[in-house]
């Protein structure tokens, strides 16, 4: 039985379907890239931009993990703020990250004008809605570091965030207007599209089960018994990494987001809900995030069950939680409910590695991936084809498996109840 999921995004976009390439066993790749999503194909289409021979392999169908069913939600900057990351990484290293962080999102929306993408996009920022004055204090602290550097953001008051939201659940938040919203499966296919007539190949259905170095060459076998050889390999396989890497997954912790798509709103009450079309996350622990799409159903995403859901009983939590905050949506039909995985770090940064010469991943994008993949993977790409550390926007470290990982889920779900009630108290 497959796990139940029916996402919203492929509403009024052109799905695109790579021609499968024809086979040429003889041939070594400049870079082989293990995975599509925004990782691997940004990657991709950078390096076939440059002259590389470049061959992608996606286990599944695009559109079909993380990448294609996400919230589109383009936030730039990480979690943590301008001064903890100078501090953290020291002066130069600091600089350079949080130029990176601050121009994620611009990563997405400059390619998607300067391409003239077929994406569905909104730049009309992000909002993290604030339900304590804890939470409050925090975005205060925030608005002030990132302004300080000169982004474009704003502290809202509780008349301000009740009008830009439609609901009175807030006492204030703090908004950053380099953000937006896109349709992500759109993004992913326009991506495959762009890096296919660049000269990358994209082979669909293909899950690369080993991967061996001899000769100083790489060697990727796939579940199909396909073989093929690369100078490069990256593996852009993130919250979905299983044993390719050894240690890789052990050092992850892939969470289950999942997201609930209203019938699309109409009347006034659905227009006073997000008049202005940003997205938001909520300050409470167990973060729900929402926005509308095109269509102009409201989506709200959080965290689910680890294991498989099968019913759509396994999203009831989000239908609360969006009734909590919008109350005339009640009765209104809930007519999309999916998952995905999302990678989380234990000191919640990404983490770049090259276990062996040649060999490189990311990992980690604390539920930011859209905008973060995005700008990463030309660096990683670069990093792999020209060999200078300095393009890369973090260190490459170790791989560090976390202790007792097999216990992860019961760990996981354990905290998930205590943070729930947690929030639940606060109200
Ligand atoms: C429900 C949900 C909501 C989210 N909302 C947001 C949001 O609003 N904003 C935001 O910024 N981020 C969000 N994220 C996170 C974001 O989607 C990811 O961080 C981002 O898509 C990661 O991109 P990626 O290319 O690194 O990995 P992925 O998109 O996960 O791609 C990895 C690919 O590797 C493939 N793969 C794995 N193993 C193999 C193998 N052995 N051989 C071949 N292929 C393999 C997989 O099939 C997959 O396609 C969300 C994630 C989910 C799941």
């Amino acid at each position: 039985m497959k796990p139940f999921a029916d996402p919203v995004w492929s509403e009024g976009i052109k799905p695109f379907r790579p021609a499968p390439p024809r086979p040429d066993p003889g041939r070594t790749y400049d870079l082989l890239v293990i995975g599509a999503g925004f990782q691997g194909l940004s990657a991709a289409l950078h390096a076939a931009r440059q002259g590389a021979s470049v061959l992608v392999l996606e286990a599944g169908a695009l559109g079909t993990h993380a990448s294609g069913l996400n919230g589109g939600q383009v936030i730039p900057g990480l979690k943590y703020d301008p001064e903890w990351l100078m501090t953290h990484f020291g002066d130069r290293q600091g600089k350079k990250l949080v130029r990176f962080a601050a121009g994620t999102a611009d990563a997405v929306f400059d390619l998607i004008d300067r391409e003239n993408l077929a994406v569905p996009h909104r730049r009309s920022g992000w909002i993290q809605a604030c339900h304590t004055e804890k939470a409050l204090d925090a975005a205060r602290n925030r608005h002030r570091q990132w302004a300080a550097a000169g982004a474009d953001v704003a502290l809202l008051d509780q008349a301000g965030i009740s009008s830009a939201i439609g609901t009175n659940n807030y006492i204030g938040g703090f908004l950053d207007r380099r953000a937006g919203t896109i349709n992500p499966l759109a993004f992913q296919f326009e991506l495959a599209r762009l890096s296919v007539e660049a000269g990358a190949l994209i082979l669909e259905n293909h899950q690369c089960d080993s991967l061996r170095r001899a000769n100083s060459l790489w060697h990727a076998r796939t579940d199909k018994g396909a073989d093929f050889s690369a100078r490069r390999v990256l593996v852009a396989t993130n919250a979905y990494s299983e044993t390719l890497i050894p240690g890789l997954n052990q050092s992850i912790v892939a969470l289950h987001s999942f997201q609930i798509a209203t019938a699309p709103l109409s009347g006034a009450g659905a227009d006073a809900i997000l008049p202005g079309g940003q997205a938001v996350s909520d300050s409470r622990r167990i973060l729900v995030y929402y926005r509308k799409t095109e269509q102009n159903r409201l989506i709200l995403g959080g965290r689910g069950p680890m294991r498989l859901s099968r019913s759509p009983r396994d999203w009831a939590h989000l239908e609360r939680a969006l009734h909590r905050l919008f109350p005339m949506l009640k009765g209104k039909p809930i007519e999309k409910r999916w998952f995905g995985r999302v990678c989380v770090t234990p000191d919640h940064l990404p983490h770049i590695h090259e276990p062996e010469p040649g060999l490189m991943t990311m990992v980690g994008c604390q539920g930011r991936g859209v905008g973060l993949m995005t700008a990463a993977g030309p660096r990683l790409a670069d990093y792999l084809l020209h060999g200078d550390p300095d393009v890369l926007p973090l260190p490459i470290s170790p791989i560090q498996p976390i202790p007792f990982h097999p216990f992860r889920r019961i760990g996981v779900g354990a905290v998930i109840s205590w943070y729930r009630l947690h929030d639940a108290l606060e109200k």
